[in-house]
C-alpha cells in the first residue's frame, strides 16, 4: 500500500477504512459470494462512515478527495471483499460522472456524502455489448422530457442503486457514438430490474439486467450536452473506472497472496517435519505471485502520477493500467491455486473466490481485448474507435 504515496492526513483516512474492513466487510464476504446476495452490512458500513462521498467535493459535504486515494480505497476494501469493492467502485464512477456537472446533480452529491445515495453506471446494452460508446437504445423528444426504451445488459447494484447513470443515443442520430448521459433515479416509472445475478464471480454485485420501457426522464437530467456525451464517459468517468478496476484486481491479488503465504508457512508434512513452504516451486509461485501484484501497483501508482502531473503517454497508461491488472490478477489467483493443491480447491482459504472473482475485471468494458487493441492503435496512429 505503501506504493500509493499517500499524505498523512490520506493516510490515517485509508487506516480508517482498513479498521472498517476488517471489522465490517471481511466478515460477511464468504456468506455474500455463497448466497450470492448483496453486500448490505458492507455498503452500510460505508455509507455510514462517509465513505460514500469520498470523491464528492467539500462544498457538498463530501470527503473531496482524488483518484489517488479512491484507488487506495479500492484496492484496500478488495483486499477483504471484490464483490464490495466493485460495487463501491460503480458507486465512484456514478459520482464521477455527476461531479462533471453539479448543477444538476446537486442533490445526489449532498445525498451521496451523507450515505443516503448509492450511484452506478447503466452503460453496456444488450445490442452493442462491451462496446459501451455505441449504445442501440435511443431517446425520444417528448416536450421537456425524453423517452428512454432499452435494455441495459448489466448494471452492477441493480435494484439497490439510487442513481443509474445511464446512456442512450440521441434523438433522431444516426451516429451511434451520439450519446446522451442521463440521471435515472429509482423512483422514476418505467424501469424494472429483468432478473437476480447469478454469476461465476462477483456474485455479490447484483450486476443484473436493467429493462427501460418508456421510462420518462426531463432533459434538465442531462449530465452533459444531450448527444455530447463522449467527452465526459472519456475524461471524467473513465479514468475513476479504469484505475478504480485495477486497484479492485490488485486487491484481489493481494488477498490471494496473502492468503497463499499463510497456508505455505502453516501447512506442515508431519512425517518430514516440514511445511509446504519448503518445497522451493511453491516458494517460486508465491514470489511471483508478490513481484506480479507489486508490479501492477508500481503501474497503477505511475498512472496516478501522470494523472496529477499529466503527459502525451498518460490516457495510455490510463487503458494500459486496468489491462495489465485484470490479466495480472488472473495469473496471480491462478499460482495461488496451484501453489495451494486440494486446500485452495475448498472454500477455506478463500483462494477459490478470488480466483473467480479476478475474472470478472479484464472482461468488464472496456475489456482487456478492447484495451490492447486501443493502445496497439494509438501506437500504430490509428483512430481508437475506426
Ligand atoms: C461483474 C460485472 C459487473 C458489471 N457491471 C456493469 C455496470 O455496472 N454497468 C455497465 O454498463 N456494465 C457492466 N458490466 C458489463 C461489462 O462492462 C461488459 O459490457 C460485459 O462484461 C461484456 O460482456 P459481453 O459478453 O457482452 O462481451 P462481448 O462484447 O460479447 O465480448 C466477447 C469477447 O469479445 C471480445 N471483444 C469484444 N470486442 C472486441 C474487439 N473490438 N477486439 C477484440 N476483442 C473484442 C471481448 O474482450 C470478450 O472477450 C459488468 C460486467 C461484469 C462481469
Amino acid at each position: 500500500m505503501t506504493l500509493y504515496r499517500l499524505d498523512p492526513a490520506q493516510q490515517a483516512l485509508l487506516d480508517r477504512l482498513g479498521v472498517l474492513a476488517d471489522a465490517e466487510i471481511a466478515p460477511h464476504a464468504a456468506d455474500v459470494d455463497d448466497a450470492g446476495r448483496f453486500p448490505s452490512e458492507s455498503m452500510d458500513a460505508l455509507a455510514r462512515d462517509g465513505f460514500y462521498g469520498l470523491t464528492v467535493p467539500t462544498e457538498y459535504g463530501g470527503l473531496g478527495q482524488s483518484l489517488r486515494v479512491a484507488a487506495a480505497a479500492v484496492d484496500t476494501i478488495a483486499q477483504r471483499c471484490s464483490s464490495t469493492a466493485m460495487v463501491y467502485l460503480m458507486h465512484l464512477c456514478g459520482v464521477a460522472a455527476y461531479n462533471s456537472n453539479p448543477a444538476v446533480s446537486a442533490d445526489q452529491l449532498r445525498a451521496s456524502a451523507a450515505g443516503r445515495h448509492l450511484a452506478t453506471l447503466a452503460w453496456s446494452e444488450r445490442g452493442s455489448r462491451s462496446h459501451f460508446w455505441a449504445p442501440v437504445s435511443q431517446e425520444i423528444e417528448d416536450g421537456d422530457d425524453v423517452i428512454l426504451n432499452g435494455i441495459k445488459s448489466w448494471v452492477t447494484s441493480a435494484g439497490y442503486a439510487n442513481g443509474y447513470v445511464t446512456t442512450t443515443r440521441l434523438a433522431g442520430s444516426d451516429n451511434p457514438m451520439a450519446i446522451s448521459l442521463y440521471m435515472v433515479l429509482d423512483t422514476d416509472p418505467g424501469f424494472e430490474i429483468e432478473g437476480p445475478w447469478n454469476a461465476m464471480g462477483m456474485r455479490g454485485n447484483a450486476s443484473a439486467p436493467m429493462v427501460l420501457k418508456e421510462a420518462r426522464v426531463a432533459k434538465g437530467r442531462s449530465l452533459s450536452e444531450r448527444g455530447k456525451a463522449m467527452d465526459t464517459m472519456m475524461g471524467a468517468v473513465l479514468p475513476m473506472f479504469s484505475l478504480g478496476n485495477a486497484a479492485c484486481s490488485i486487491g484481489t491479488s493481494e488477498a490471494a497472496v496473502q492468503s497463499t503465504q499463510r497456508h505455505l508457512v502453516n501447512s506442515k508434512f508431519a512425517h518430514l517435519g516440514q511445511s509446504l513452504a519448503d518445497l522451493p516451486n511453491l516458494r517460486e509461485r508465491l514470489a511471483r505471485m508478490r513481484i506480479c501484484t507489486d508490479q501492477a501497483r508500481a503501474y497503477l501508482a505511475a498512472t496516478l502520477d501522470a494523472i496529477e502531473s499529466p503527459h502525451p503517454g498518460t490516457m495510455l497508461m490510463v487503458l494500459g493500467a486496468k489491462a495489465q491488472a485484470a490479466e495480472a490478477a488472473i495469473e496471480i489467483t491462478d499460482l495461488g491455486m496451484r501453489a495451494c493443491g486440494g486446500a485452495a480447491f475448498s472454500k477455506h482459504l478463500g483462494l477459490e473466490r478470488q480466483f473467480r472473482d479476478a475474472r470478472a475485471m479484464s472482461v468488464m468494458a472496456p475489456t482487456s481485448d478492447v484495451l490492447h487493441d486501443f493502445v496497439g492503435k494509438a501506437l500504430c496512429g490509428m483512430e481508437l474507435f475506426s
